[in-house]
């Protein structure tokens, strides 16, 4: 009697698992489909806010989904994981500036990386997945390319944030015979990759621990070495290019783990952000390879040119002056203006301007301030019409039209020396052609470079006039003087 009781236990446990496993299942594709739709959502700012929403649903499905599915075989370390992981994310989330979001995404790119290896390397050690023999060469395949690509992402995640804070130096490291060291690295992981699927990995025999290692370690020096190649201007590629690896890295983990919604997030971050990385670089005129190789042919013949002359500067009230004897104005943000948080004030003084029958457009580069579609953001949250703010292609044509340019808080985006100076570290990136209309005024603190390091002939030009300070106050003084 005592043995039919348990065993009808174990049978009724048995069943209310794969019950669970089922809906789990079912939660599952939903939140695949809502992460698409997610995706869909995102490509325009009037459906963006609709894309997140369904993002946010999608993903809290997924961790219930997935609770609900491991309730019967213990909740409790997934508690001690999730509870202090929510509030740690929560806090940070809450804090970061806008302007610290870039690291922010390369910090959380580099714990995707390091998931990746430590699922990989346990899942070497004790699979907790029933592998059939005949699917032990896959099982270690999968393995080994998660553990790469994770390791990868990881340093070369973590250096990308060091760049981004400033902790080490954003020029690239351009060591001599770079491309030979990277594809010996490659080969030698591939060398490892064979003989760690030719090692028995049944749990018998650990011995393939051993190459997976050594190629934990050179993974891990080519993820540092790609990212330290790349520099300055190039940098939101790397981002982007980070987060595509983090998605293939989830991806690999997801087979590992035979997890169908890790595989389906994965390769919608990877393939969205391989996709990202291709349009920035075709917008920076730079070649996707090249980038991916860590800067391969970026070398300059020679110095850049010397940047010297002299500026001319421009009062709040020559600035106001100059607003209201143009017809035509083209306003080019830039990170300073991200920093000084001078959107709210710039949205009032375009209301005015566009009230007094002005045509006010903004001109928004690619890669302006320091994550994709920054000043998108910013203006939207200043409720500037989408349909004033134009892409760099769309309106760079129009500038030798324009009767007066605001650039706020830009620098490396118009600079000149990006299609002047063929020795200049942005030789080759399109940028916003303000000099070319009648009057361009400069709006910065003083004569720093921006974010690749390079001086700008910008400010020397006869048209240019400097208007310098803090960008929110001297868009407030702006404002006063046109309200009075
Ligand atoms: P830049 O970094 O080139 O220049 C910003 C300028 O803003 C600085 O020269 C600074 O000059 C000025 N500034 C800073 N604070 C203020 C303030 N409070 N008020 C007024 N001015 C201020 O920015 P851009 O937007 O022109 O270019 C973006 C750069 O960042 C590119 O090189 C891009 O490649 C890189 N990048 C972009 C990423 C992206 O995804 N978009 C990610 C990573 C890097 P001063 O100190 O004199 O005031």
């Amino acid at each position: 009697m005592q043995l039919i009781n348990s065993t009808d236990a174990f049978l009724l446990a048995s069943e209310a698992i794969e019950l669970n496993q089922s809906v789990a299942k079912v939660a599952y594709i939903v939140a695949a489909v809502m992460f698409v739709l997610s995706l869909a959502g995102l490509s325009h700012q009037t459906s963006a806010r609709r894309g997140n929403l369904l993002g946010i649903f999608g993903m809290v499905l997924a961790i219930a989904a997935t609770i609900f599915g491991m309730m019967m075989s213990g909740y409790l370390g997934m508690v001690i994981a999730i509870v202090p992981a929510v509030i740690i994310g929560a806090i940070l989330a809450a804090r970061v500036p806008m302007t610290g979001m870039p690291e922010l995404v390369a910090m959380l790119h580099s714990f995707v990386g390091l998931a990746a290896v430590l699922v990989g390397i346990s899942s070497f050690l004790e699979s907790g997945i029933d592998v059939p023999e005949s699917e032990h060469l896959i099982h270690n395949i999968e393995i080994f390319i998660g553990v790469f690509i994770g390791a990868v992402t990881f340093t070369g995640s973590i250096f990308a944030f060091l760049k981004l804070r400033g902790s080490i130096s954003g020029k690239p490291l351009m060591l001599p015979g770079r491309h030979l060291l990277n594809a010996l690295l490659i080969l030698a992981s591939i060398g490892l990759g064979v003989w760690f699927c030719r090692v028995d990995s049944s749990g018998v025999d650990s011995s393939g621990m051993v190459p997976l290692l050594i190629m934990t370690g050179i993974a891990s020096f080519l993820g540092i070495h790609l990212v330290m190649a790349i520099g300055g201007a190039d940098m939101p590629v790397v981002v982007s290019m980070l987060n595509s690896y983090s998605g293939w890295a989830a991806a690999a983990a997801g087979f590992m783990l035979k997890n169908h919604l890790l595989i389906v997030t994965g390769a919608l971050v990877g393939s969205s952000g391989a996709i990202l990385s291709y349009i920035m670089c075709a917008a920076m005129n730079r070649s996707f390879i090249s980038v991916i190789l860590g800067g391969f042919g970026g070398e300059s013949s020679g110095p850049a040119a010397e940047v010297d002359g002299t500026v001319s500067e421009f009062s709040v009230q020559e600035t106001v002056d100059l607003l209201d004897e143009a017809q035509s104005v083209v306003i080019v943000p830039g990170y300073g203006m991200a920093v000084a948080q001078a959107q709210h004030s710039l949205a009032e003084v375009v209301r005015i301007l566009l009230d007094r029958d002005k045509l006010v457009r903004f001109a928004i580069h690619p890669v302006a301030g320091r994550l994709p579609g920054h000043m998108n953001v910013l203006l939207a949250e200043a409720n500037v019409p989408y349909d004033i703010v134009l892409e760099m292609d769309e309106i760079n044509e129009d500038m030798s039209s324009t009767d007066a340019i605001l650039v706020i808080g830009a620098n490396d985006i118009v600079n000149p020396a990006a299609l002047e100076d063929p020795n200049s570290p942005i030789a080759g990136m399109p940028v916003i052609e303000v000099w070319t209309a009648a009057t361009c005024v400069v709006m910065k603190r003083g004569m720093a470079t921006g974010y690749a390091g390079v001086d700008n002939p910008l400010f020397y030009k006869d048209n240019t006039f400097m208007l310098f300070g803090d960008a929110k106050q001297n868009v407030d003084a702006i404002l006063n003087k046109l309200r009075e």
